[in-house]
């Protein structure tokens, strides 16, 4: 076996993250940069990207977990991967350090760098959120909560106290964005279908709460959209705190206040705390010499290289979340592109014709520019609400839409087939609402099993009677039993 690790001498391209921007831009160019002698690397912890869109459905069990990722070894066969995190970048010296998940670190040398690091969950330092709260970014937390929700309606099923039952039973949600809609409305509609099976538990126990810091929610769709998914959330039930934030959440109690007056606004138990209000830049980029914007992105150029002080930096390139990539087209206040999987997707293929054409000379570059198709969501079976290139959509065709839209966006031929065939047969036997138990505790029963018992106490054996005239048989001399 080596005793140095085994890696490529080509001249490399180095894709620093394997999500939405890394899958697209190493499937673009694996194979024309190799047989052009060059190499494409990409370093990424997860050996998978993640249909990010997908978590809120995976979290409710209408799509199996592995179906929701997509695997870099199955689709990157021309690339090297190296399993790993980026945690400094020497442009200058056109070198990276990435720290494997064990054993020391290496240096990479690279020709050109793309950062698609992506973005992480951004939480406040609220007492208690970090203790009691799970985010919805990664495919881990997806399959952890919905376990962890049909765990507790199980749980809260054989308990009597009246309080320990509610708060079992009491799912909340943080963020009023799309994340936080799906959420809360796909985990409903999960929870009810669980707690029918159950017999019981009464339909009227389950209580849902989303608590939203703004007047209103989903900034995506129209203002009058979104009132309509308020009156159809409470429509389901599902309580929605607008104007109102976590202020701690210690021990399962949570304290919520007014945004208006800070006054308090209420408290209750919850078990299930969600956390989806909102992403920020991978900080993994102040590790770099890039300079960093004042929301913590590097900044690109229409191109999608990255710009300094002095214009574009030769071999530098960024797209997706931990960018501020112009928008031709309007855009955030600052002109910059929505943080979404439309625009990371489309810069990403676009980043690759440019990299490709300024590296070899093939094809031309252009400038990225989409003008937003709309927006789809699903709130659970036959319910969304979608604005597709001006034309609103509400309830089944929304949902349906919804369907269309991400089963035909989801990377590569397999992953689609895996996920439209899930959805289809969950028309036959719907929802999966099975738990897999001891998910946080693989090891329980084993180690129960491995672990020496102490031997029970020996009786001292009883003698028989003496039998002095030799009367009786042995049997009838032995104790009985
Ligand atoms: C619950 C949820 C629902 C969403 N729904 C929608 C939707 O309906 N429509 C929509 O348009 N958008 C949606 N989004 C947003 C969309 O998923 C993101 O905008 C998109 O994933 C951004 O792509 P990216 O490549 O920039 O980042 P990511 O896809 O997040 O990829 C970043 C990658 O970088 C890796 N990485 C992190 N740190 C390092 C490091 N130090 N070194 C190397 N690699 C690293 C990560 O492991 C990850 O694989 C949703 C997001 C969430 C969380």
């Amino acid at each position: 076996m080596p005793n140095t690790l085994q890696l490529s001498d080509r001249p490399r391209i180095l894709v620093v993250g394997g999500g939405y921007v890394g899958l697209y831009v190493a499937m673009k160019l694996q194979k024309k940069v190799k047989d052009r002698g060059g190499i494409v690397t990409v370093v990424d912890p997860l050996p998978y990207m993640t249909y990010q869109p997908f978590l809120p459905e995976v979290a409710a069990g209408q799509i199996e977990a592995r179906h929701a990722v997509v695997s870099h070894r199955m689709h990157l066969k021309h690339a090297e991967l190296i399993t790993g995190r980026v945690t400094a970048i020497d442009h200058a010296n056109r070198k990276a350090v990435v720290q494997p998940t064990e054993g020391d670190p290496v240096e990479l040398e690279y020709r050109d760098v793309v950062v698609a690091a992506g973005a992480i969950t951004r939480t406040f330092p609220i007492p208690g959120l970090a203790e009691a709260g799970i985010g919805l970014k990664t495919i881990e937390e997806a399959v952890a909560l919905r376990n962890q929700i049909l765990e507790r309606i199980e749980t809260a099923s054989m308990l009597t106290d009246p309080a320990l039952r509610q708060r079992a039973l009491t799912f909340t949600v943080v963020g009023g964005g799309f994340a936080g809609i799906e959420t809360i409305t796909e985990i409903e509609d999960m929870a009810r279908a669980a707690a029918k099976k159950n017999g019981r538990i009464g339909a009227s126990e389950l209580r849902f709460v989303l608590i939203e810091a703004m007047g209103r929610i989903m900034p995506e769709v129209t203002a009058e959209q979104a009132e309509w998914v308020v009156g159809h959330m409470r429509s389901r039930g599902i309580e929605v705190l607008l104007n109102t934030s976590l202020a701690k959440a210690e021990g399962g109690r949570l304290e919520l206040i007014n945004m208006a007056d800070k006054s308090p606004a209420g408290e209750f138990e919850s078990d299930v705390l969600i956390w989806t209000a909102g992403v920020m830049a991978n900080p993994m980029v102040r590790s770099t010499d890039f300079p960093i914007e004042e929301r913590g992105r590097v900044r690109t150029g229409t191109d999608l290289r990255i710009v300094g002080e002095d214009g574009p930096i030769e071999g530098a390139w960024a797209a997706g979340d931990v960018s501020a990539v112009p928008d031709l087209t309007g855009g955030l206040p600052d002109g910059t592109c929505v943080p979404n999987a439309q625009h990371a997707v489309r810069q990403a293929k676009r980043l690759a014709k440019n990299l490709y054409a300024v590296r070899y000379g093939v094809g031309q570059v252009k400038e990225y520019k989409h003008k937003n198709l709309g927006a789809v969501a699903g709130f659970g079976a036959w319910k969304g609400v979608a604005k597709i290139m001006g034309i609103k959509l509400k309830g089944a065709p929304a949902w349906l839409a919804h369907r269309g839209y991400h089963g035909m966006a989801m990377p590569t031929f397999e992953r689609k087939f895996r996920v439209v065939s899930g959805w289809f047969w969950s028309l036959f036997f719907n929802r999966d609402t099975t738990q897999i138990s001891d998910l946080q505790n693989p090891r329980r029963q084993f180690v129960e099993a491995a672990t020496p018992k102490p031997k029970p106490a020996q009786k001292p054996v009883e003698q028989p009677a003496a039998d002095p005239a030799g009367t009786r048989t042995p049997e009838e001399a032995a104790p009985s039993k």
